[in-house]
């Protein structure tokens, strides 16, 4: 009996420790556990800001463009159209189309969008004399600083046309395109929107000419089918520069 008493005594000091040993475990378990769900919170915490962080790096970014103006009657529909969305676009302007539309301009540099020349007479570079290319390229800077007070740094010249070396001479970067919408031949909204449509993607710059309504009505639609599908709007300078 003594013995079985001792076997009971030992069995209940076993008992003891292996209650305390699990409450000890327990509560260890209960700490490693909520330091597991803390990590996890803040690893899916984390995740989620990085992925979000992400998602907004690796958007497709798009630069719509326009030439040609500024534009007494469209333009300024274009800039009501743009400031509804949010969207930041580029303009490259005549020098001998701003008088007059000193205002439009104005509201183009204050609401944000990329100002750049356009030459002032839109003369083909190419097919002038190095003189009167510069003339036609600084004649128009000094006018769009004129109102702004900014020097524009990028041009698009007319037709495409870039003699090698001109950057150099008047110091500005030449901006081409990668979607030539037909915008100013088709005048027809669905037509520019099935042009962009067949080849956009990252880094496309889109061209078109703010003198024609259906060139509004294409880029504002454009801007909210692209913007649905997950495109950023930027401006030019973002997509050229490294
Ligand atoms: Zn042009």
């Amino acid at each position: 009996m003594r013995k079985g008493k001792r076997k009971f005594g030992k069995c209940v000091i076993c008992a003891g420790i292996l209650f305390a040993v699990f409450a000890v475990l327990c509560r260890a378990d209960n700490s490693a556990i909520q330091e597991a769900g803390v990590s996890a919170a803040k690893m899916i915490a984390g995740e989620g800001m990085q992925r979000l962080v992400m998602e907004e790096l690796d958007r497709p970014q798009i630069a719509l463009t326009f030439d040609d103006g500024p534009d007494p009657e469209y333009t300024e529909m274009l800039l009501d159209g743009l400031k509804e969305r949010g969207i930041k676009a580029s303009f490259f302007l005549l020098g001998k189309s701003i008088e007059g539309n000193e205002d439009i301009v104005k509201r183009m540099y204050r609401e944000g969008h990329l100002i750049g020349n356009h030459t002032y007479n839109h003369v083909q570079l190419d097919r002038i004399s190095d003189a009167g290319a510069r003339e036609e390229i600084l004649k128009t800077n000094n006018r769009i600083y004129e109102i702004t007070g900014e020097y524009p740094v990028y041009m698009r010249p007319p037709y495409g046309a870039w003699k090698k070396g001109t950057e150099f001479c008047v110091e500005m970067i030449p901006v081409f395109w990668t979607i030539d919408t037909l915008d100013w031949k088709t005048q027809n909204v669905q037509e520019i929107l099935s042009r962009v449509r067949k080849n956009i993607k990252n880094g496309s710059v889109i061209l078109m000419h703010d003198e024609y309504k259906t060139t509004v009505k294409a880029a504002l639609a454009l801007a909210d089918e692209l913007t649905e599908q997950g495109y950023e709007f930027v401006t030019v300078d973002r997509l050229i520069l490294p």
